[in-house]
């Protein structure tokens, strides 16, 4: 019989679960068929004990991985901004900018790609989404792949209807009211300011919290998107000299103080400039932001 010194025992044995689910089953003839892919049968030899853990298994993380970081155009054999989340056995792209097909299958196969999620449509984020609908479509042709592409934009402009291609990629249009679900994985949307219209992700999953900001100048509203986030990735496109100098973007000192003021827990910097020291950005970020601080780099990745 089961007592609470083996079940001590028991827990401390599988110590990434958050509870155990512990059933005597002695000499029962037990098979189990999960249906759930997180079902997970554990055998104790000899005790004739098992423990099932079906949904109390600790949930998996948000996988977020940096694909493209260049503002504008990329760097030689390097990318502009896109980002690969993995969540809820997803495989998301938050933007898809210029050589991000190369970069990306370094890392994952083009098949995989579920959705894309967009922040606006200037080249340095979208020049890739045409390559990848006709992946999609020669994927699917050769039977790689069964689903269509999602892709999610604003219907602000015509842009939108660049988002349908034939029937292997469907557009699915975003705002600040839209409440997303993507697998086990949510999102909101805050409004850029920006020459077009352009839009910040917050990424929510188990009160873990993943926010992008994408191409703006300030806003207060931006502090909101990144409040309590447990990892920020926000553009910086400018050094502090040039606040103010050119419209639309954000310099190192405001993505530093959107951080600290959201109480942000981690800043990494994106949409990075062609010219000056990046560290220069790093450290004027870290002027404000009492958190750490780091720049993006094709293919860091963090698990929140
Ligand atoms: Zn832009
Ligand atoms: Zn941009």
């Amino acid at each position: 019989m089961l007592n609470s010194f083996l079940i001590a025992r028991l827990a401390a044995m599988f110590p990434s679960y958050r509870s155990l689910f512990v059933f005597d089953v002695r000499c029962w003839a037990f098979d189990v068929q999960c249906s759930s892919k997180e079902c997970i049968l554990s055998g104790i030899s000899g005790s004739g004990l098992y423990i099932l853990d079906s949904y109390a298994k600790e949930e998996k993380p948000i996988k977020i991985r940096v694909i493209g970081w260049w503002g504008a155009y990329p760097g030689p054999g390097e990318a502009t901004s896109c980002y690969l989340l993995q969540s809820g056995g997803l495989n998301i792209l938050l933007d898809c900018g210029s050589g991000v097909l190369g970069a990306l299958q370094a890392y994952i196969d083009l098949e995989k790609i579920d959705a894309v999620v967009l922040s606006h449509y200037h080249a340095d984020h979208v020049a890739d989404l045409g390559c990848l609908q006709y992946a999609t479509r020669v994927l699917m042709d050769l039977g790689k792949r069964e689903k269509p592409l999602a892709v999610y934009g604003h219907a602000e402009d015509h842009h939108f209807t660049d988002l349908d291609y034939h029937d292997f990629s469907k557009g699915y249009a975003i705002d600040v009211d839209t409440h997303l679900v993507l697998g086990d994985t949510a999102f909101t949307f805050w409004r850029n300011v920006h020459p077009d219209p352009c839009f910040s992700m917050r990424i929510e999953k188990n009160k873990r919290v993943l926010t992008y900001i994408s191409d703006t100048q300030w806003d207060d509203g931006l502090v909101e998107a990144a409040c309590d986030a447990d990892l920020l990735i926000c553009e910086s496109s400018l050094y502090n000299e040039y606040k103010g100098v050119v419209g639309g973007h954000l310099a190192a000192g405001e993505a530093g103080l959107i951080a600290e003021k959201a109480g942000a827990a981690h800043l990494v910097l994106s949409h990075l400039p062609h010219f000056g020291n990046h560290q220069d950005l790093a450290r004027q970020a870290a002027e404000v932001f009492r958190g750490p601080v780091e720049l993006a780099a094709t293919g860091k990745n963090w698990e929140l």
